[in-house]
């Protein structure tokens, strides 16, 4: 059994049982039972299926963000939000089955097309940042296209999947479609990876993880997609909207408290606004409200856990502190939003992913210094730049090595758009119309017209 804590509290409020790898060996069986049958179920049902699976979501939004606010410590609109995302990512894959249409290529002597043929079993292994939009990213497209998938929620935060993994089968998904197998990584997440009969891992987490995870794909030759760290940068130019880029740019990295992997965590300030952009932040920051994350007006809740805040709290250690907003007293693993003046690129906390409300600001000449500064990093997740000169923005955003980049705003994530990292942030996209063939095999058919 695994305690679960309340991140706002710190108190043990309920215990869930940890999967051994004889029950995901036994999940695994029943998975690739379903699959025989589930591939073949027609389209139109299987779209059927995943829209009503859509609509019992959207029925308990409020009670699964009541359950994340509990478990993840996540401001009560910012679970809403993702219960939300849960609803709208199976709605939009919903409608996939149907038109997952091959090609018919032309050939001589007989008619040629091609197939997007399941893959079977999928193990979906999910870290705790984001517990319900990263299920589903995973497990919606991977059941529209005609898998069955076994997805393992972080040790911290399982509750969410395996109640949404209850409202699967009480919107019909047959057994063995959609597993939820809580449990340690080191032994259901391995697992999941050296089950010969899982056809493919989709994972979310860090970097080396996500590394160690690809290698022992490779000895089965498995599919994978990786969605992984971050070290992303918001670049400001001097011909910005500055108040804009100062009031937004502690959402874009304090949000869920820093802990995800889009999070603008480097700011880059060209010189000559680089005072006046720090001045307008200050305000900005000491009024980020850090409150009990229950409450409809928090902007930020707790840190996951107390390891996590004291991994925070030692990047701030030493470091040049510019100034920094509230946390509330008391009980809690709570860090205040923090912003760090950063000497040089070398500087530890300028590098390394903290997960964490913290962000490192650092001055730059010109474009070609900032766009070099932005791309100095193994990491290329997401990133924002700021600037009124479209010749620029689209030169800039051509010039920097990230998956998802924003102009002028900092949005990250639309379920219809695709998500995902350059370099050592991934492998893969995930959304949008494309996600789908992450989760099949091309085949290509032909029929001869000989007679
Ligand atoms: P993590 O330690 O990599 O864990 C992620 C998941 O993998 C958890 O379910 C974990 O189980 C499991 N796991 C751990 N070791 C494993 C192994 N040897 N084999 C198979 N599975 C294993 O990451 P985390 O601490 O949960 O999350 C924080 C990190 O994730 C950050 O670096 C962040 O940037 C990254 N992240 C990236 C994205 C993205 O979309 N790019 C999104 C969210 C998070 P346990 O729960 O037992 O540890
Ligand atoms: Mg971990």
């Amino acid at each position: 059994m695994t305690d679960v804590v309340n991140p706002a509290t710190g108190e043990v409020f309920t215990r869930v049982s940890a999967a051994s790898v004889g029950e995901v060996d036994a999940a695994v069986a029943r998975a690739v039972d379903a699959f025989a049958r589930w591939r073949w179920v027609a389209p139109g049902e299987r779209a059927r299926l995943l829209r009503r699976f859509a609509a019992l979501v959207d029925a308990h939004v409020a009670e699964l963000a009541e359950l994340e606010v509990r478990n993840s410590g996540h401001t009560v609109g910012n679970a809403r939000w993702e219960a939300g995302n849960v609803r709208d990512v199976l709605d939009y894959y919903a409608g996939a089955p149907e038109r997952l249409t091959g090609r018919q290529i032309p050939v001589p002597g007989g008619l040629d097309v091609t197939v997007h043929e399941p893959l079977g079993v999928v193990g979906v292994i999910v870290p705790w940042n984001f517990p319900m939009p990263i299920a589903a990213w995973g497990f919606a497209p991977a059941l529209a296209a005609g898998n069955t998938v076994v997805l393992k929620p972080a040790e911290l935060t399982p509750l969410t999947a395996l109640r949404l993994a209850e409202l699967g089968r009480e919107a019909g998904l047959p057994d063995g479609v959609f597993t939820v197998l809580p449990g340690e990584g080191s032994v259901v997440g391995e697992r999941l990876v050296g089950h010969p009969a899982v056809r493919k891992i989709c994972f979310t987490g860090s970097t080396e993880v996500g590394t160690r995870i690809m290698a022992a794909c490779a000895a089965q030759v498995k599919r994978v997609t990786l969605e992984l760290g971050g070290k992303s940068a918001n670049l400001v130019f001097a011909d910005a909207d500055l108040e804009k880029a100062a009031a937004t740019a502690p959402y874009a990295v304090f949000d869920n408290a820093g802990q995800d992997c889009c999070a603008r965590s480097r700011i880059l300030v060209q010189r000559p606004v680089y005072d006046r952009f720090l001045e307008l932040l200050e305000p900005a920051v000491r009024a980020f409200r850090v409150e009990d994350p229950a409450r409809e007006t928090a902007e930020m809740g707790p840190l996951i856990s107390a390891t996590q805040r004291d991994r925070v709290a030692g990047y701030v250690d030493g470091a040049r502190v510019a100034f920094t907003g509230s946390r509330p007293d008391g009980p809690g693993f709570w860090h205040a939003p923090t912003v760090l003046l950063a000497d040089s690129p070398a500087d530890r906390h300028w590098r390394e992913e903290i997960f964490g409300p913290v962000v490192s600001v650092l001055p730059f000449d010109d474009e070609a210094d900032g766009v070099r500064l932005a791309n100095d990093t193994d990491y290329g997740l997401s990133g924002s730049i700021w600037t009124r000169d479209v010749g620029r923005a689209l030169r800039v955003a051509r010039a920097v090595e990230s998956g998802t980049l924003s102009v002028n705003s900092h949005s990250s994530v639309r379920y219809w758009t695709p998500f995902g990292g350059m370099k050592r942030s991934g492998l893969g996209r995930e959304l949008g119309p494309d996600a789908l063939h992450a989760f099949t095999d091309v085949k290509n058919v032909f029929i001869s017209t000989e007679e």
